[in-house]
């Protein structure tokens, strides 16, 4: 047995517990050992009966004097037992649990750990814990006891001695992490930890275990990054493009206005890449309304300048319409033919620039000389999808990669995103065009409810304006629970506001329905679109101005913001309402920030001291599972593991372990070889 080896080879575990561990993730010896416990129970400070205090938590070790089953109403009964020591004698209830009976009959040699009550003067404990007293070390009481995450019919008790019984026979897993590593980190050893994570003797040990799988996780995390960023550098070529410096600056001098310092930085970071023959691989992050698109238009021009197609993939239908609408209009002067790919058609046609989702750009285009490759929204496309965007294209004819720009509007902070996406170049734009009106924002408590419905309503009135109403995150994607919120949000809706017309958005509708909400949104047949929040995140509709979004509390500040910036792109001044449907406090102020900041970035930093990244990467982040142990508010660690990995991934292959270990952290078609 190994950690490869499938847990169904255990013994006690049957198909059935098979099933249910894979509910868990666990299918393997090494995920078993891996499914570490989220919290201890203290059990650790063993008492005496007679001095046992009323309220404290403690285990005891007696003698089971009596045993008696009480049968009640309806099937239901309770257990009612005596256990004794040398000092005295306590009583102890359990509910439901008839099936004790058998496994402690009068004699039995018992622990309990649990807490200590007085019922009617007498010393008691309701529930506790149990374990039988014999040869066996105790597990589940009398000691720092671990707690799992449990499935149905799976509990913190069976995976404890499963675990356990595991970690006695099997002489642990096998160290990965190099000596020297381990050494200069204080780290223990990966057996030493295993045992320590889930049995620890003290707080300590298991502090110190909890440390080196931390460690571990964010180093495996960096080196991944690495690993692939230098298979990129080493495996990939491109065709260095020409920059056309007078061409680009006609184009630029067709806009309207004037680029931003920022995106004039970007554009010479891209440039930069561009001419080269490596292929490029950058991520450009800048807040909703940083002026994104004409930075992607600027690359495709490059692109076609020099003779070679691009291809622009969105995370929706919508928004590559959408895409295609502007950037037709933008290139269309400098002789660039877009065509958008959507639904069904299939195109035949000669094109410089193909717009489509990233599902369907390559099963409806043929690609002759493909130079620029465009992701729009990359964080909702995890590490294996995007691996597989950038490997389609040249499938057949690996001599030639495309250049790659990835664009979020998602404010992940630098620290982040150098540990996930480790293996991307990063562009920053950190500012907003000029003359922007920072969007108005109110926090809305429970009892302001109303009056807040009741201005929208006047506004969208008054002043011919309109609304979204986002209604709360239910679930991470969107399935048939966060649907049918939204349906009811509308009927309220539709009642509360009788005299205005409403439409319904969110991911179950078929794309043309979908298209028919959003077009009657633009052209104004409809005033208010009530939607979920996982959908269109990209809508660009000037005219609508206000911004409601229910059960804001449930949000992190960065999706928040993001959700803000739907609004605010016109030139009328623009409101955001946060409405919350709790009351509290320090809710309501966590939310305020929104009122004063109006920078993404500084937002994420918030909600990463807040509650980690989760919020962030937010609920598209598919393909990546977030972070099990480490927290990427842990600069420090961050910045340790990092530079452990940058020297060590050039002797990689001096360690066969850690380099077996790595592939996990890689994608199956770019295995560390
Ligand atoms: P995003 O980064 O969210 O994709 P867009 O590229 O859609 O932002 O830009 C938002 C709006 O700002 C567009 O209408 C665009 O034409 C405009 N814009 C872009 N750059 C500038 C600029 N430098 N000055 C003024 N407006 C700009
Ligand atoms: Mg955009």
């Amino acid at each position: 047995m190994d950690e490869k080896t499938p847990v169904e080879n255990l013994p006690r575990v049957g198909p059935s517990y098979s099933k249910k561990l894979k509910r868990l993730g666990i299918e393997t010896i090494g995920d078993l050992l891996y499914h570490f416990p989220f919290r201890y129970i203290d059990y650790s400070i063993v008492s005496s009966i007679s001095q046992a205090q009323p309220g404290e938590i403690i285990t005891i070790r007696g003698t089971v004097v009596s045993f008696d089953n009480v049968y009640r109403a309806r099937g239901r009964c309770f257990q009612k037992a005596q256990i004794s020591d040398s000092s005295g004698t306590i009583s102890v209830i359990w509910f439901n649990q008839a099936y004790l009976a058998k496994l402690m009959p009068k004699g039995t040699k018992i622990a309990l750990s649990g807490k200590v009550d007085l019922f009617a003067g007498k010393l008691s404990i309701v529930s506790p814990d149990y374990e039988l007293i014999g040869e066996k070390e105790s597990i589940h009481t009398g000691r720092l006891v671990p707690i799992y995450h449990e499935t149905q019919g799976l509990s913190s008790k069976w995976l404890r001695s499963q675990i356990h019984t595991l970690i006695k026979t099997q002489n642990g897993m096998e160290e990965f992490i190099p000596p020297e590593i381990l050494k200069k980190n204080h780290l223990e050893t990966l057996e030493n930890c295993i045992k320590q994570i889930h049995f620890p003797e003290d707080r300590n040990e298991a502090e110190k275990a909890i440390y080196r799988f931390c460690f571990e996780e964010l180093f495996m995390l960096h080196l991944g990054s690495l690993w692939r960023r230098k298979h990129w550098q080493e495996t990939k070529k491109s065709t260095a493009l020409n920059i056309p410096q007078e061409r680009i600056l006609e184009f630029q001098n067709s806009l309207p206005f004037d680029l931003t310092g920022s995106q004039k930085k970007v554009i010479r970071e891209i440039f930069g890449d561009l001419s080269k023959t490596k292929p490029m691989n950058r991520l450009l992050e800048g807040d909703v309304g940083s002026g994104k698109t004409i930075v992607a238009a600027i690359s495709i021009l490059v692109s076609f300048f020099n003779k070679k197609q691009s291809a622009l993939m969105a995370p929706t239908e919508i928004l590559a319409g959408q895409h295609y609408a502007t950037l037709s209009k933008l290139l269309k002067p400098f002789g660039v033919k877009s065509v958008l790919l959507s639904g069904k058609k299939k195109t035949k046609e000669k094109f410089d620039l193909a717009i489509g989702t990233h599902a369907l750009i390559y099963r409806k285009a043929k690609f002759d000389h493909l130079g620029l490759v465009v992701i729009d929204e990359q964080h909702r496309f995890g590490v294996e999808q995007r691996a597989e965007l950038i490997t389609t294209p040249c499938a057949g004819k690996e001599e030639i990669t495309p250049h790659m720009l990835t664009m979020t509007a998602t404010p992940i902070p630098r620290t982040v995103a150098l540990t996930i996406w480790g293996d991307l170049d990063l562009s920053i734009i950190d500012e907003l065009p000029a003359g922007r009106q920072n969007i108005k924002t109110w926090v809305v408590p429970p009892q302001k409810r109303d009056a807040a419905y009741k201005w929208a309503r006047e506004q969208i009135i008054n002043l011919k304006t309109q609304a979204y109403v986002v209604c709360p995150l239910i679930e991470e994607s969107e399935t048939l629970g966060s649907v049918k919120a939204v349906k009811t949000e509308f009927e309220r809706l539709c009642k509360t506001w009788p005299d205005l017309k409403l439409g319904l958005l969110h991911g179950r509708l078929k794309s043309q329905e979908k298209e028919r909400a959003l077009n009657d949104f633009k052209n104004g047949q409809t005033q208010v679109l009530v939607s979920t929040p996982v959908v269109e995140v990209g809508i660009d509709v000037p005219e609508a101005t206000i911004m409601i979004v229910e059960g804001a509390e449930r949000f992190g500040l960065a999706q928040l913001h993001q959700l803000r910036g739907r609004v605010g792109r016109g030139k009328d001044q623009s409101y955001c309402l946060l409405l919350s449907e709790n009351p509290n406090q320090t809710v309501l102020r966590r939310l305020k920030a929104l009122e004063t900041t109006h920078i993404g970035m500084k937002l994420a930093q918030l909600d990463l001291a807040h509650r980690g990244p989760g919020d962030i990467l937010g609920t598209q982040q598919h393909g990546f599972g977030g972070l099990k142990m480490a927290s990427f508010s842990d600069t420090a660690l961050i910045e340790k593991t990092g530079g452990e990995a940058k020297k060590i991934i050039s002797k990689l292959d001096r360690y066969p372990l850690l380099k077996e270990r790595l592939k996990k952290y890689t994608i199956a078609h770019i295995e560390p070889n």
